[in-house]
């Protein structure tokens, strides 16, 4: 009777993963595919540079945007891209072995940049913020060498997230990071197909998948504290109020430039200038706060707008 149990678990335990594993292919490239709509990423002709780090995320992009490619009602060309930055116990044969099995088009460039950074950088200090400048030059003359017309990043839904709340709280800027950009030069288009994708989702596909991750603290750096901060905070949240980081993403859609504070998106001075400005004198008087001048009305205003 324990053998017929143990025979049917094994015969079940696959099928319920490759269930699992299809179901969820199907909602990461449905997530991908809507961004690759809504932001115009790729067209006709577009030949895609998919940048490979060796982690979840970047696996999950390739094989998403290759499933992608079979069905869609454009052509389009795909080629990967893995930097080996000479970091010790690097496994080299891990991202060829890999590769050759998608049958796609890639490149492997070799950089030893983690060299550079090690010298440039005091012992003790976080490097990536140098070492993610090199990459990207190096990202970007890999990507003129190949003829690419698009470079797609693996940076997911949670990432965007994460880097809108540090540029609130360690920065003061409503900044998130593009779906979509052009280089500073012009010369390249930035693309983050995963963009509309859940971290634990793409962590959940590579784990189901048996991508062979290759790990990323073999540079030695420390971690950006202020980023484990944030991804802690939302984590919390999200465990005591389910739902909140897809409601604060979708927030990033929704813009009120009228209801923020920026002069350069919202032209408040417009507003009313068919009547006289105020003068100085106005001003003074009608700031008075409950004193003598001041407006009942205009306050009954101010307090009316705070619920919104
Ligand atoms: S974690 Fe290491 S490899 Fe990654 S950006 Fe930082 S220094 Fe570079």
């Amino acid at each position: 009777m324990a053998v017929a149990v143990s025979i049917c678990e094994q015969t079940v335990r696959p099928q319920k993963r490759t269930y699992e594993s299809n179901k969820l292919q199907k909602r990461l490239r449905a997530q991908v595919a809507q961004a690759i709509l809504d932001f115009e990423m790729i067209g006709p002709g577009d030949r895609v540079m998919v940048c490979l780090s060796g982690g979840k995320d970047s696996y999950g992009l390739l094989e998403i945007l290759i499933g992608l490619r079979r069905h869609a009602p454009i052509d389009f060309e795909i080629i990967a891209l893995h930097l080996d930055q000479g970091h010790p116990g690097y496994p080299a044969k891990v991202l060829p072995s890999y590769l050759d099995k998608l049958a796609i088009p890639y490149r492997v460039e070799r950089q030893d940049t983690h060299r550079v950074v090690k010298r440039l950088i005091p012992e003790g200090k976080t490097m990536c913020s140098l070492c993610s400048r090199l990459r990207r030059g190096v990202i970007y003359r890999v990507a003129r060498e190949l003829g690419a017309t698009r470079i797609a990043l693996g940076h997911h839904r949670d990432d965007i997230l994460e880097t809108f709340l540090l540029n609130l709280f360690f920065a003061g800027k409503l900044k998130a990071m593009p779906p979509k950009l052009m280089s500073d030069d012009g010369k390249h288009i930035v693309i983050r197909p995963l963009a509309y994708v859940a971290e634990a989702d793409l962590a959940r596909y590579a784990q189901l998948k048996g991508f062979p991750i290759i790990p990323c603290d073999l540079c030695g750096s420390q971690d950006n504290l202020q980023r484990l901060q944030v991804k802690a905070m939302l984590g919390e949240w999200e465990r005591k109020f389910p739902g909140r980081i897809e409601t604060m993403f979708n927030s990033l859609a929704r813009v009120e430039p009228s209801h923020l504070l920026d002069r350069s998106l919202f032209g408040f001075a417009s507003l009313g200038a068919a009547k006289p400005h105020l003068t100085a004198a106005d001003i003074a008087v009608d700031s008075a706060p409950f004193g003598e001048g001041a407006s009942p009305l205009r306050h009954a205003n101010v307090a009316c707008d705070n619920r919104q």
